[in-house]
């Protein structure tokens, strides 16, 4: 009953749409790859992606910058963090993460995760009570979003700047609020694997003119602020203009042009992504040895990767699930792993932040497996992938340790 091996790729992204390929191949024929070499009073493709970004996320302000990470790094400097002090944030996340906070000189202590992936609201508590922390970079790891309602009434409590890490809920909301607009910026990453792909690139929104305005001359605009799309009032640089140093982060025209197109897509995506997410979910919760997080009514998520959790599998048996499933054309990751291989999510290899002791973290990341689900996937695929997945979940089953 050898079942047919999967042979799709769990890399391939969907082509750039062919008005980006036109839009990019006009800017690279205009020489005018700079965001801020105009002709006269035109209008850039950067300067057009900003406005028609924080339209569609219903920010007042946007900056596109160079990547996600920069984004947050920026975002940390024009909030006013200042070298050696503490920024909280999850300890389930993403390298550039925990960066961006050293990049600021800043020390990121890691807050517990609960087991539908999010953060645990009480550790966040008693460690901005502990460390006197003014700082949270709240990150949605693999679009995972915590009630936040009820994180804005802890931050608020113990006065807490916010800072959202939208890498994956670029399109998510809550209660009908978009991620990215509770807290006081979110960051959003266009890199190939998010929601937008433009290879590298990110895109930085607030509401809060000063802040953006900060933003904006870190991100290096040589003082030609004007030239953006949806920046604050000029008279807001007046003060802050000379005291701001640049660290040139920009992001350019072509990007830019490669992005537009697909920013009029993404609702689109994001259904095309729920459809391929919500079969998978369904498929692998109807076996009792497999837990998938918990989604709240209030959550509107982006199902571009699944995570499903096997809570008794042990590292031997975690390590066989993989390489039956690697066999079988099926790229699933272990968040269990000791050693980085790919990616680096876990604590333990960020050295740089000092060792912080997260029991329940480490407990939820060895039964943690992740994959990516691109376009590419038809709903047959994602079937495909689901029998492989259970076969192979019932064929380690017998070595899962009760
Ligand atoms: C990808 C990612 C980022 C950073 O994006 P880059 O554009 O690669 O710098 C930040 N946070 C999370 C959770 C991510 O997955």
């Amino acid at each position: 009953m050898a079942r047919q091996r999967f042979t799709g790729s769990f890399t391939q992204q969907l082509p750039i749409p062919d008005e980006g390929i036109t839009a990019a191949a006009a800017v690279m024929r205009s020489g005018r790859l700079h965001r801020y070499n105009i002709a006269g009073g035109d209008e850039s493709e950067a300067m057009a992606l900003e406005r028609e970004y924080a339209a569609w996320q219903g920010a007042r302000f946007c900056l596109a910058v160079a990547s996600g990470g920069q984004a947050m790094q920026i975002a940390l400097r024009a909030a006013g963090v200042r070298a050696g002090e503490t920024v909280l944030t999850n300890a389930f996340t993403l390298a550039p993460v925990p960066g961006a906070i050293a990049a600021v000189g800043a020390k990121p202590v890691f807050v517990e995760t609960t087991e539908d992936l999010v953060i645990d609201l009480d550790d966040l508590s008693s460690k901005a009570k502990r460390t006197g922390a003014r700082y949270l970079l709240l990150s949605h790891m693999r679009g995972h979003m915590c009630d936040m309602e009820a994180l804005l009434a802890v931050a608020t409590e113990i006065d807490l700047t916010v800072i959202e890490d939208c890498a994956h809920t670029m399109g998510a909301t809550w209660n009908g609020r978009r991620s990215g607009s509770f807290g006081l910026a979110g960051c959003f990453s266009t890199q190939t694997y998010k929601h937008l792909n433009s290879g590298e690139g990110g895109l930085l929104t607030s509401d809060d003119a000063e802040f953006i305005a900060r933003a904006t001359i870190l991100s290096g605009s040589y003082m030609l602020y004007e030239r953006h799309g949806a920046g604050p009032n000029p008279d807001t640089y007046t003060n802050i203009r000379l005291d701001t140093p640049n660290m040139s982060a920009r992001m350019d025209n072509l990007r830019a042009a490669l992005l537009r197109p697909q920013l009029q897509g993404i609702e689109q995506a994001i259904c095309a992504w729920n459809a391929r997410h919500d079969l998978l979910a369904a498929r692998l919760a109807a076996n009792p040895e497999i837990r998938i997080p918990h989604r709240p009514a209030a959550e509107r998520y982006v199902g571009s990767s699944i995570q499903f959790m096997i809570p008794v599998i042990s590292a031997k048996s975690a390590r066989v699930l993989l390489r039956l499933l690697a066999d079988m054309g099926v790229e699933v990751k272990w968040f269990g792993a000791k050693a980085p291989a790919g990616f680096t999510s876990d604590h333990h290899s960020w050295r740089y932040a000092g060792a912080q002791d997260l029991p329940r973290t480490d407990a939820i990341l060895a039964s943690l497996f992740d994959m990516r689900l691109p376009l590419t996937f038809s709903l047959d695929d994602c079937e495909l992938i689901a029998d492989h997945i259970l076969d192979a979940v019932t064929a380690v089953a017998p070595k899962v340790e009760a």
